[in-house]
């Protein structure tokens, strides 16, 4: 019987792999220059880590999380996010001992049980950054530029950046039961879910689809920031306009998870249908000490690589071969089986087939694979110690001695 991968997780292929390493070549490049370094933690956790960092009424918690008993009875959940696993760990291992601002980011797969679609799975990947130890609005405007510096490097034109305040403790209590009373009053003619809400999380009132229009003038949380929050966000604002980042303010944006506060926002992209966000982030100043940790301020955002790249739409061609080696016969293959060694230690990017083939064969192979350069390797050319290099796009042929530097070196000029 044929075994399929399960349903919402999804195989990688080449064609595709091309992009996913520019993607993360790029966003490695650009965190180690703005001074992240990056942590690798694991894809399992404590159930409660996430209930206690997302919240146990969100929706990731309430209905995505894959979550087993180990034998032990120990409720395991698979990583839904990175937010809260490297809190866990900056805790853990008391990096905020070491210095006074973490900068850490990550890549990884993360796992909700959502109903698949198009750039919807059950596996899927984040690149993630998180600044620990920075209550500052500059640490939020910084993420920001790094993001559209992203963008741009990609060449991602259509990436649009929507920001929000949410307030903090001391100014989100009465902005939440103004808006629990605005759900309240309308119980009638909001869905079931929303109906939910209103007691438990009145801010996912304004997430929701179905209400959306029937909820249009909904109290906002930007007009209730206290003078701080106010403060914090007219400054993140005024940076990211100075350097000319472009951002849209969207008063009804509220994040699906509870630990946000102050500066939050989504990234969305052009065509990719129902699921247009491709990243979101945003402060957590309470999030470290709720986890146990020391009350350190937070902020941080997550990119998914499946939607960059579905973004992105642009099919990565394969690196060419710098050189293709063909044996003619078997004593040939043995001697160019140990030279296709010797030359890819070189560093040349190579492919070497068996012997037991026409020329004509091989210099066919080799023009499909995009080689510049063929080796052959014949016992006549053997016999003399050297080799034929041919130049695929030239079509001019040289002989060069059968030894590794001198073939590099022939191939290094005629490149
Ligand atoms: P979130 O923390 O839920 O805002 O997720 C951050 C980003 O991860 C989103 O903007 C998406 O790009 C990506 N993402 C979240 N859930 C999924 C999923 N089920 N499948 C693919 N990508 C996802």
């Amino acid at each position: 019987m044929k075994i399929n991968a399960v349903k919402g997780f999804r195989d990688v292929l080449p064609g595709e792999t091309e992009v996913w390493s520019r993607l993360e070549e790029a966003a490695r490049r650009l965190l180690i220059g703005y001074g992240y370094a990056e942590i690798r933690v694991p894809a399992v956790e404590r159930r409660e880590l996430f209930a206690r960092a997302a919240g146990e009424t969100t929706d990731i918690v309430e209905k995505q999380m894959y979550t087993f008993d180990d034998v032990d009875g120990t409720s395991l959940t698979l990583r839904p996010e990175g937010t809260a696993s490297v809190v866990r760990a900056y805790i853990e291992n008391g990096l905020h001992g070491r210095e006074p601002v973490s900068k850490l980011f990550y890549l990884g797969a993360m796992f909700r049980r959502e109903r698949p679609q198009k750039g919807r799975f059950r596996q899927f990947h984040q690149i993630g950054a998180e600044v620990l130890g920075r209550e500052d609005p500059l640490v939020d405007a910084e993420l920001l530029v790094l993001l559209a510096e992203y963008f741009a490097a990609l060449g991602l034109a259509t990436a649009r950046i929507e920001i929000n305040s949410l307030g903090c403790a001391a100014c989100r209590p009465a902005y939440r039961e103004e808006l629990r009373r605005y759900a309240e009053a309308r119980k009638q003619t909001l869905c079931a879910d929303c109906n939910r809400r209103i007691e438990r999380n009145p801010l996912r009132v304004l997430d929701c689809k179905l209400d959306a229009e029937r909820t249009l003038d909904a109290p906002v949380m930007v007009d209730f920031l206290c003078a701080a929050c106010g403060e914090h966000f007219r400054t993140v604002r005024a940076l990211l306009a100075a350097e000319s980042v472009a951002v849209t303010l969207n008063p009804r944006m509220v994040r699906g998870l509870d630990y946000y506060c102050r500066t939050a926002f989504e990234i969305v992209a052009e065509g990719l249908g129902a699921q247009n966000a491709i990243g979101g982030g945003g402060r957590y100043d309470g999030l470290v000490a709720s986890l146990g940790g020391p009350s350190v301020p937070g902020v941080g955002f997550a990119l998914g690589v499946e939607r960059l790249v579905l973004a992105l739409r642009v099919p990565e061609a394969a690196a060419p071969f710098d050189v293709f080696v063909a044996p003619l016969g078997d004593p040939a293959e043995a001697r160019a089986f140990r030279l296709a060694r010797e030359l890819r230690r070189e560093g040349l990017r190579l492919e070497i087939e068996p012997g037991r083939k026409s020329l004509k064969s091989h210099l066919r192979r080799a023009d499909k694979l995009g080689a510049a350069f063929v080796l052959i390797v014949g016992d006549e050319e053997l016999s003399r110690g050297t080799v034929v290099i041919r130049d695929m796009r030239g079509q001019r042929q040289l002989e060069a001695p059968l030894d590794a530097p001198s073939i590099v070196r022939a191939v290094r000029r005629a490149q």
